[in-house]
């Protein structure tokens, strides 16, 4: 009788432990969802992933150029046409051409845009020069590639000996 009454405490005692399985079975019963719920939101990231790594590793091409709308596109419609208007050194170069500046002497090896203001600045020295025989005469000691407008003079050998108009 006394070993009833022991082992019904001893029973009572393992009641206790069973509603805590119980407990534990609750929890089981939230985690389970909330596993889930990880696993689906695991799911969703490598699945984002993929397609972003995808594109990458698939882009042997260069991925198709994107083209401006809106404001962006008329003002780059705009712009466009710019490159076909000519530089400053297109007129120089177009200038030198018209004016025959290739052709007189001592032009070899002087920078275009210095040629071309020499022989505007010292236009008194052709208009009065009857022989045209004018040229281009480079200060000492300079390089023709090197030299600047103050270093380049345009002369007319004969009207420096002889005069002007003789
Ligand atoms: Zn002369």
């Amino acid at each position: 009788m006394q070993r009833r009454n022991a082992t019904r405490p001893g029973e009572n005692r393992q009641i206790a432990p069973r509603g805590g399985n119980t407990r534990g079975a609750d929890k089981m019963e939230l985690a389970l969802p909330a596993l889930i719920i990880s696993m689906l939101i695991v799911a969703g990231l490598l699945a984002r992933q993929r397609s972003r790594t995808r594109p990458e590793q698939e882009s042997e091409t260069p991925p198709p150029k994107v083209r401006p709308r809106g404001r962006t596109a008329r003002v780059l419609e705009k712009l466009e046409p710019l490159p076909e208007i000519p530089t400053l050194m297109d007129l120089v170069r177009i200038e030198i051409a018209e004016e025959g500046i290739d052709e007189i002497p001592g032009r070899d090896g002087l920078p275009d845009p210095v040629v071309l203001k020499v022989f505007r600045r010292d236009e008194a020295v052709r208009m009065g020069c009857s022989h045209n025989a004018f040229e281009y005469r480079l200060a000492a000691d300079v390089i023709p590639e090197d030299a600047t407008e103050a270093e380049v003079r345009l002369v007319c050998p004969i009207c420096e000996s002889e005069g002007p108009g003789t």
